[in-house]
């Protein structure tokens, strides 16, 4: 058994101009592709090839680690965004957003203060603790919240591959782009609800 590359959810040029085909072509096609292909190499004729991406991602380290997280990063990004996206959340996981951050405009601003704020390469998440809080944070390189038991709910990759065809070294554009048009909140509450 080995790890495929599943197709994007939507065409290439569906986010545009926000994120743009070329982007994406690289980004799925190369980059994403790339950690597959490294993780399959990784885990060949070992008792790694078995195991789930969740396990390797909550127990190996090192390199096997980095290409595993971002296996999976990388797959729950693009399901983070859609080309119906932008807006906010909806229904129970509002009513949770408003306990927590007061408003949507307060999560909003979290999030793009933790996906611009993060030096370096990284991502930006919303994450569900286990007491069930919703909490915004940032971790850096391949870094997942799985590993530290909490639920990703949404996230913002931002090492400069995601953005700088697009947006060249603005990541701050980037950011409010994605916050306004892409992210999905749809999925969110899916993830929310699990
Ligand atoms: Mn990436």
């Amino acid at each position: 058994m080995s790890f495929k590359l599943k197709p994007l959810p939507y065409s290439k040029d569906a986010l545009a101009p926000h994120i743009g085909a070329e982007t994406l072509e690289i980004h799925h096609g190369k980059h994403h592709q790339g950690y597959i292909d490294k993780l399959n190499e990784a885990v060949e004729g070992t008792g790694d090839a078995d195991k789930s991406l969740d396990t390797l991602i909550e127990t190996a380290r090192g390199d096997l680690f980095n290409n595993a997280a971002q296996s999976w990063n990388h797959a729950f990004y693009w399901q983070s965004l859609s080309p119906q996206g932008g807006g906010g959340p909806k229904g129970a996981l509002l009513a949770r957003v408003k306990q927590d951050f007061g408003d949507v405009e307060a999560l909003k601003k979290a999030l793009a203060e933790a996906a611009t704020g993060q030096f370096g390469s990284g991502w930006a998440w919303l994450t569900l603790t286990a007491e069930g809080k919703l909490e915004v944070e940032s971790t850096a390189d391949a870094d997942n919240p799985l590993r530290h038991r909490k639920r990703p709910l949404l996230t913002i990759d931002v090492w400069e591959h995601a953005y700088y065809l697009d947006h060249r070294n603005e990541r701050g554009r980037y950011v409010e782009a994605v916050l306004e048009h892409l992210l999905d909140w749809q999925f969110a509450q899916t993830n929310y609800e699990r």
